[in-house]
């Protein structure tokens, strides 16, 4: 491509990394060049709302917004298709429809594929619920008001795999509060079982105090838990769980009823991105650099969960690392600032995420907040805190981010909200870099 003429950039997923990335380069790369924003939905929505659509304290209306009128006001183009394949040789994007899109730079962000087929029985379509999609959510809903009909054994947590354990955590709480509101939590016995090593320890090896914290939060609500927990197979209404030890064998064999279970799944690649030769690991997710760049295809970038990250520590029954809101908004910063260098000035990209976490997770009536930097130990800070303001961080965090979405602001949301609210004006960057 001739240095300034009009580069076509594609981003692949309007979600929380896609939408603020197309901002941000459209932001950077101004009128003269194109951003297109290719999404299966035509409608953007807030995936941390929906363990609230689980239990009907959120209605899909509230937490989505239309995609393409938005990114409009920002003069940024989009089309609503499935992608089937990235043909990353000839820089072109199959759709559904069999309609080709051309691209210069392709931005992905089509975070994950979810990987219940790796547990016989698991997901909507056999018998656990999920939070991860708004579908499911829903789904999980009906579940939900089954439950309260007809009370019984829970069950609640992270399979084997699985990297993003917030929800599942999030989800036990809400969902004891709602069944606590509705005056039947003495008939349900709720069990959290997890693929972690430990209560709290959340794929990074624990933050803080998290284990102590959120096992005292478990304790108080008459949760039992079990760890090291790898799910055999599922039945209409029973588990197989196999408990390890620290050795990686079976010490337990558990077969536990339930009338109602959501389990968060492992993820993995979406099937477009995962069969481009070369582009990503074994788990279909793309390799970069640091600066967000593949390693194979100089023209693409990518950002969020759809980017392979090595597991924080190897783990009995195994885990991988979050990637969260923080990480991902930094994630995409850099690839806008890249695209900048690369387009504009003729330069390599020097830009580095920050590879950071700062989570809000709701509790149904209090909440956790955690600061990991970095995310993997040892860290500058690692603090781990609970309390009701918490649970309102979260409820003005989704009222922001939804805000953010509408406006087309490219200033960074974590940094101008979740730090404020904890007093922290700026995260401390690496000195040495
Ligand atoms: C239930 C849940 C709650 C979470 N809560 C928090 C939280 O509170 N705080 C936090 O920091 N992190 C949280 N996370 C983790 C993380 O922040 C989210 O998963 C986040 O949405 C990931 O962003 P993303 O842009 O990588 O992917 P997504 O937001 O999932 O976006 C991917 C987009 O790509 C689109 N897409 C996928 N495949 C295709 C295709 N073939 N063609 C066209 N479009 C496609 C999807 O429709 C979607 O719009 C949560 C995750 C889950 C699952």
């Amino acid at each position: 491509m001739e240095l300034n003429a009009m580069a076509k950039i594609v981003v692949l997923g309007a979600g929380t990394g896609g939408m603020p990335a197309a901002y941000e380069i459209k932001h950077l790369l101004g009128q003269e060049h194109q951003v297109l924003m290719v999404n299966e939905r035509d409608h953007f929505r807030i995936i941390p709302s929906n363990p609230w659509v689980a239990v009907g304290w959120r209605e899909p209306d509230a937490i989505s917004i239309p995609i393409a009128k938005y990114l409009a006001k920002k003069h940024i183009d989009f089309i609503c298709a499935f992608v089937t394949k990235i043909d990353a040789d000839n820089n072109q994007l199959i759709t559904a429809e069999h309609d080709v899109i051309d691209y210069d730079f392709l931005v992905i962000a089509s975070g994950p594929k979810l990987a219940f087929d790796a547990i016989p029985g698991a997901g909507p379509e056999h018998y656990t619920q999920s939070v991860c999609s708004l579908e499911h959510a829903l789904s999980c809903k009906e579940n939900v008001d089954e439950l309260i009909a007809n009370p019984g054994p829970v069950l609640v947590g992270a399979f084997q795999g699985a990297s993003c354990f917030g929800p599942a955590y999030e989800y036990v709480f809400i969902l004891d509060k709602v069944l606590r509101d509705a005056g039947i939590r003495k008939h349900v016995p709720i069990q959290f079982i997890t693929s972690e090593p430990y209560i709290g320890h959340l794929g990074l090896d624990g933050i803080g105090d998290s284990k102590s914290m959120l096992e005292s939060a478990l304790r108080q609500r008459d949760i039992k838990w079990i760890c090291n927990a790898s799910v055999d197979y599922i039945e209409k209404d029973i588990m197989h769980i196999d408990e390890l030890n620290r050795k990686g064998n079976i010490d337990f064999n558990y077969s536990l009823p339930f009338n109602h279970a959501m389990f968060i799944p492992p993820f993995v690649g979406i099937d477009a991105v995962a069969n481009v030769e070369g582009l990503c690991n074994k788990k279909g997710f793309v390799i970069t650099d640091e600066h967000q760049r593949s390693t194979k295809y100089s023209n693409i970038f990518a950002g969020g969960v759809c980017v392979a990250i090595p597991p924080a520590q190897s783990t009995p029954v195994p885990t991988g690392m979050p990637k969260t809101g923080y990480m991902i908004e930094s994630m995409m910063t850099a690839v806008a600032q890249n695209l900048h260098s690369i387009i504009v000035n003729n330069v390599e990209p020097a830009y580095k995420g920050t590879w950071n976490a700062i989570c809000i997770a709701d509790m149904g009536d209090t909440g956790a907040v955690f600061i990991a930097t970095p995310q993997i130990a040892p860290r500058n800070v690692s603090w781990f805190a609970t309390g009701k303001w918490a649970h309102l961080a979260k409820i003005g965090f989704e009222k922001y981010f939804l805000l953010k979405m509408k406006s087309g602001s490219s200033e960074p949301l974590y940094e101008k909200y979740a730090l404020k609210l904890m007093g922290i004006t700026r995260l401390e960057e690496d000195k040495e870099s």
